[in-house]
């Protein structure tokens, strides 16, 4: 709040200070003036008599110049000549300030770097074409440029190199653009350009884009070294007289276009994306999701359910994979897949993951000691070095012994920093706690980090286990995995058995753990106690300790 305050005195003071400068020349500049116009009507007024008079006695002979006049004279040509001296000065002056002011005009204007015009003045820049393009009944075409792991190759190459990419970029936009245009760097890697366009240009718009593309990809040599970078470039137009003023239709080109600019990467980078409503509409969704997931998480509309894990053998239930559900009063029971990545994102995860493996402890308390309880963990999790510490204090708050709790995670963890998540997965490893490597397959984990990992179990993705019965390729995946496990000693579940056909197929590749919807889908902790309890699987009071039915606790998170 005191910030804008202070920006305002500070405009003051430095205006203050810089209209006393001028207001000091001023007055000697009318004082040099009031000379000059007073020495002009001198030199009139005595100039002539003088003159005569010294004329006369030169030619003639006759009489002598009064003195007095002669030297009042000579004093008005000295100040004559210091009058004119002032006023030349005075000119000169007046260039250099204008010289001045316009350079200062220009560089806040530009970017220092490239050139081209910067963000502060980017809006107006864009408004004026706007304008133009209303008046002679053209459209405007605003694209978001921005540079593709930019970052990674300014890192590898240094700054320089960074630099002189940079210029390059603007340089190969500039040289592609139409006469009415702009280009701008919003700082960093993010450039804009906006050109105007007869109307119903899409195809020489898109053929731009496309050249925008194609140029940014060819490599840049800078002092001997070689960079490559490619661009995503989002694309937006607005046609004349959209209804709104010039300034608004300026702001939603450019927020459109960075809506593009999005999808393009999206998509893969390298490309450019047109703008398109459902953006807009996928933007305002996910604005919802985000302060959903924030109000969800305190009043308690994430839960545990929980998914059976068989032994495929004999069929027994070996424990429980906790899934989370969000119980949204907008949106319905809400998919992990949806709300995971965004909880990710806001850096949500680990208080939502936390929150739910607090109560699935306490569920999973109720059951036989004999059945494991399995759970999720996000790689951005294992990235926290606090993470073992705090897991292990939830285990022992619970009371739940480490050994029948298993942690999930999956390949993308391995990418990261496999030291850290080795260092990790030993800590947790020596309390008892096992380590399953999910979603087997779909990633490009190599034999070689899974013996460096010390993974307790494999699990199959379930997309070739699904898919086992009916396609080749899936038989052979799931195949391999099976004789690998074999090799590693690594136990493996398969996940997503649907059907028996599935099952009567895994049975034939080895013994396996199993779960999937031909066992019943996900449930709710209540149906799951319900279940055990019809086969006497639940924990006998002396385990559980004196807790009640249904913990008081867990029962208010659910009934929401
Ligand atoms: P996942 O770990 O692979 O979990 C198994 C998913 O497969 C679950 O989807 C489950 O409902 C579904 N599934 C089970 N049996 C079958 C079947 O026979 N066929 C098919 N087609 N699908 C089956 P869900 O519950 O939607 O979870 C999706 C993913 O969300 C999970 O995949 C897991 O990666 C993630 N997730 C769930 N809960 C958590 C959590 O608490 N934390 C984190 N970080 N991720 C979670
Ligand atoms: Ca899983
Ligand atoms: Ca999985």
């Amino acid at each position: 709040m005191g910030k804008p305050d202070m920006a305002t005195t500070g405009h003051d003071n430095t205006e203050a200070a810089g209209n006393k400068a001028p207001l000091e020349r001023a007055e000697r500049d009318l004082v040099a003036l009031g000379i000059l116009v007073a020495a002009i009507f001198l030199f009139v007024g005595t100039g002539s008599t003088v003159l005569t008079g010294i004329v006369r006695s030169w030619i003639y002979g006759v009489g002598s110049p009064d003195v007095l006049l002669t030297n009042a004279l000579i004093l008005n040509i000295a100040l004559l000549i210091f009058g004119w001296r002032r006023y030349v000065e005075l000119q000169d002056e007046i260039t250099e300030r204008r010289k001045a002011e316009e350079n200062a005009t220009r560089l806040a204007r530009t970017d220092a770097l490239t050139g081209c015009l910067n963000r502060r003045s980017l809006d107006e820049a864009i408004t004026e074409l706007v304008e133009g393009a209303v008046e002679s009944g053209d459209m405007v075409a605003v694209m978001m440029i921005d540079l593709d792991k930019f970052k990674r190759s300014n890192d590898l190459l240094g700054h320089k190199v960074g630099d002189a990419v940079l210029i390059e970029t603007a340089r190969r936009i500039e040289a592609l653009m139409p006469a009415r245009s702009v280009v701008a760097r919003l700082g960093g890697d993010e450039f804009i350009c906006a050109a105007v366009f007869a109307p119903c240009s899409e195809n020489a718009i898109e053929r731009l884009a496309v050249r925008i593309n194609t140029s940014l990809a060819e490599p840049i040599i800078s002092g001997g070294l070689r960079a490559e970078v490619t661009a995503s470039i989002g694309v937006s137009i607005a046609a004349s007289g959209a209804g709104h003023t010039p300034a608004h239709i300026a702001q939603d080109l450019l927020h459109r276009a960075d809506l593009a600019m999005y999808q393009a990467k999206r998509r893969g980078r390298n490309r450019f994306a047109w703008f398109e409503m459902s953006m807009e509409r996928e933007l305002r969704f996910r604005g919802e999701l985000e302060q959903g997931i924030r109000e969800g998480l305190k009043r308690g509309e994430f839960v545990p359910f929980y998914e059976k894990q068989i032994d495929l053998e004999t069929g027994a239930i070996t424990g429980f994979e906790m899934l989370a559900r969000w119980m949204s009063p907008n949106h319905g029971v809400v998919s992990p897949e949806v709300f995971i990545p965004v909880a990710e994102e806001i850096g949500l995860i680990a208080e939502l993951s936390e929150g739910l493996i607090t109560l699935a402890l306490e569920d999973a308390k109720t059951w036989d000691a004999s059945l494991t309880l399995s759970v999720n963990i996000s790689p951005l999790q294992l990235r926290d070095p606090w993470f073992a510490q705090r897991l292990l204090k939830m285990l022992v708050t619970a009371g739940f012994p480490p050994t029948r709790l298993e942690i999930e995670i999956t390949e993308t963890c391995l990418h990261e920093n496999v030291a850290v998540v080795r260092s990790l997965i030993t800590s947790l490893k020596n309390q008892g706690i096992r380590i399953s490597l999910d979603d087997f397959g779909t990633g490009y984990s190599s034999l070689a980090q899974l013996r460096t990992l010390p993974f307790d179990r494999i699990k199959i993705d379930r997309s070739f286990v699904s898919t086992l019965a009916r396609s080749a390729d899936s038989a052979s995946i799931v195949e391999a995995i099976s004789s690998l496990g074999r090799g590693m000693a690594l136990p493996i579940t398969a996940e997503g058995v649907e059907s028996a056909e599935v099952l009567s197929a895994l049975r034939r590749f080895g013994q396996f753990k199993g779960q999937g919807y031909l066992y019943g889908q996900p449930a709710t902790a209540e149906d799951v106690k319900r279940e055990l309890a019809a086969q006497g699987l639940l924990a006998s009071a002396a385990e559980s300790g004196p807790a009640p039915e249904t913990p008081p606790e867990t029962t208010s998170a659910r009934s929401a």
